[in-house]
């Protein structure tokens, strides 16, 4: 999930008005940025299909301090609590916290049940509701989710740049939902972590600026 991850952040930033977005938006993106740096250091792991484009064929065969509920929210401790420091306040450091939760609750609907519970290896429980079998619907539905709840939170004067900047970034993504090419072009794990990584700072920046 890309995209879907702002309707957290949407929920998040309405809560506390008076906090500061940037760190939310970076909260929700936390594990994705997580993930490339240790895909790119060899420490988690990823198949990339080149034959077929489509996010379901993406296998991640471990990421268990990126993605799973209790080890890699354990360690998420760390960077929120770097966050109360910076901004001097507990309170964003637990929004800081919360927002990366949520990506592994929103990530949960999509993915294909790879995602640890513990983390901790062994025979871990993986768990993944696999809506990107169907990639069509999963495409509309993340959209739609996302739109239905920043129309509930947003300040009408943002929608444009909330709505329309996220429709942007989400058909940047389409071809992992439509298969548009034969194959994938980020067919490793090396291309497939900078494009992650990449997007997100992309998705940080837009978000950030157009929820003012
Ligand atoms: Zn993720």
């Amino acid at each position: 999930m890309y995209i879907g991850h702002y309707a957290a952040a949407a929920v998040l930033v309405t809560l506390v008005p008076a906090s500061p977005v940037t760190p939310i938006a970076i909260g929700v993106a936390w594990p994705d940025l997580v993930w490339p740096v240790l895909v790119l250091m060899g420490r988690e792991r990823v198949t990339v299909g080149r034959s077929d484009p489509l996010q379901r064929s993406i296998r991640f065969d471990s990421y268990p301090f990126s993605h799973s509920l209790v080890l890699g929210n354990l360690f998420t401790l760390v960077p929120a609590a770097i966050v109360a420091l910076l901004y001097d306040s507990i309170l964003l450091g637990l929004l800081f916290w919360v927002a990366a939760i949520s990506h592994w609750i929103l990530d949960l609907v999509v993915h294909m049940h790879d995602l640890p519970i513990l983390g901790f290896g062994g025979n871990d429980r993986k768990l993944g509701f696999g809506l990107w079998q169907y990639p069509k619907t999963a495409f509309a539905t993340e959209y739609i989710f996302f739109a239905i709840v920043v129309l509930l939170t947003a300040q009408p004067t943002a929608y444009v740049g909330v709505l329309g900047g996220g429709l942007f970034l989400h058909f940047l993504n389409a071809n992992s939902f439509f298969g548009f090419s034969r194959h994938n072009p980020f067919s490793t794990p090396t291309r497939l972590a900078l494009i992650t990584f990449v997007g997100y700072i992309g998705a940080i920046a837009w978000f950030t600026l157009a929820w003012q």
